[in-house]
């Protein structure tokens, strides 16, 4: 088989050496003579797969003592309304920021909740930039401030942390769905972080999310017992069946992230890849990238072909050379290079190559 390199936004690829250790693993789990699908979650096999992925992202990251880890189900959807559901704590507002698609989703299903103050939007400039946070115009009776470190479809990723009144102490919640683990994360200076983790971290079915313990405890009234953050964290997420093939492969690239050198050389790996990519995208006119140059993701690189005539050539050619699932998502079009963690700069390299090769032959 040729090599293939798969840019899908998600779900997307995954380290080869977890796949395969997945497939030698498959039938028989340790001697167990079960295949991890097969176990049950109380049982001790399991329980010690579970435990060690949370050690290790413990260990990954550095998360304090004072926060849960769950492992959810419901996608990163879910937690749209999960995070207003808990984290209103009796409070009336919470302050959103606006930076595309994703946390326009974030933001309608909140509405349901609470009245949404939208402190900063980049609307004005169909969601190319992230407002800084001077333009924010936080409401001082927010229950929390919400924002999406990336949006995926968009290409814009925060490079920085949003700084809290500390006399306010408004807790800071992140979507960080496609950057998670992406480069170091201080873990402190959050209430809560969700990921779903068919981006970054592992396969389609869990949802990780990592939350101040003094937060838990007050949900809404009514609120469903599993969209109850603490059912969950008093019950080590085995309140009822976590998506456990899903943790054992997320767990499985927790490891492989700690034998690559952690998280600091994942940043400096995906800068690289980054810029080879931008460098390509700006030297010539060819190519455009909207986004402003200061916000410019490092997993997700949206671009579009000054002739969008010639977008099926180029996705036909690239699929050719070995290079997939480049289309843009549908409701922008154009092209996105999806290039997580698990994207070798190899990978990268070679969609470079092929994009300054295709633009030489058709200007
Ligand atoms: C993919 C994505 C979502 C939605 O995730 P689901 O798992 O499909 O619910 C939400 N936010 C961001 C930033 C995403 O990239």
């Amino acid at each position: 088989m040729n090599q293939i390199y798969n840019f899908s936004a998600g779900p997307a690829v995954l380290p080869k050496e977890v796949l395969q250790q997945a497939r030698d693993e498959m039938l028989d789990w340790h001697d167990s003579g079960m295949s991890v699908m097969e176990m049950s979650h109380r049982g001790k096999e399991f329980m010690a797969i579970a435990e060690k992925t949370e050690s290790d992202f413990r260990e990954l990251v550095g998360v304090p003592k004072n926060y849960k880890i769950l492992f959810l189900q419901g996608g990163a959807t879910s937690q749209f309304s999960m995070v207003p559901m808990n984290l209103l704590r009796g409070k009336k507002t919470a302050d959103y920021i606006n930076t595309g698609q994703w946390s326009t989703k974030a933001i309608e299903e909140a509405n349901r909740y609470c009245t949404v103050n939208v402190a900063a939007s980049s609307e004005d400039a169909n969601f190319t930039y992230v407002p800084t946070q001077d333009k924010w115009r936080l409401n001082q009776e927010a229950a929390y401030i919400h924002y999406t470190s990336n949006e995926t479809i968009g290409g814009v990723e925060f490079h920085w942390i949003p700084e809290i009144d500390p006399q306010n102490n408004t807790p800071l919640v992140v979507d960080m769905s496609s950057d998670i683990l992406s480069r170091p994360l201080d873990v402190t200076r959050f209430g809560l972080i969700y990921a779903g983790a068919q981006k970054n971290l592992g396969p389609a079915g869990l949802t990780l999310v990592i939350v101040r313990e003094d937060l838990l405890g007050i949900p809404i009234v009514d609120t469903p017992t599993l969209y109850n953050y603490q059912v969950h964290a008093k019950n080590d997420s085995m309140y009822n069946t976590p998506p456990t093939y899903a943790m054992y492969i997320t767990g499985l690239v927790f490891s492989w992230l700690k034998k690559k050198g952690g998280l600091a050389t994942m940043e400096r790996i995906n800068i690289t890849k980054a810029n080879l990519l931008y460098d390509l995208l700006d030297s010539t006119d060819f190519y455009h990238c909207p986004v402003a140059k200061s916000d410019r993701s490092r997993m997700n690189v949206p671009f579009t072909l000054r002739n969008p005539a010639l977008d099926e050539e180029f996705l036909k050619q690239a699929k050719i050379s070995g290079l997939i699932q480049l289309k843009g998502h549908r409701s922008v079009g154009g092209m996105r290079a999806s290039i997580y963690n698990a994207m070798p700069i190899e990978g990268v390299a070679k969609l470079a190559a092929f994009m300054k090769e295709f633009a030489s032959q058709h200007v």
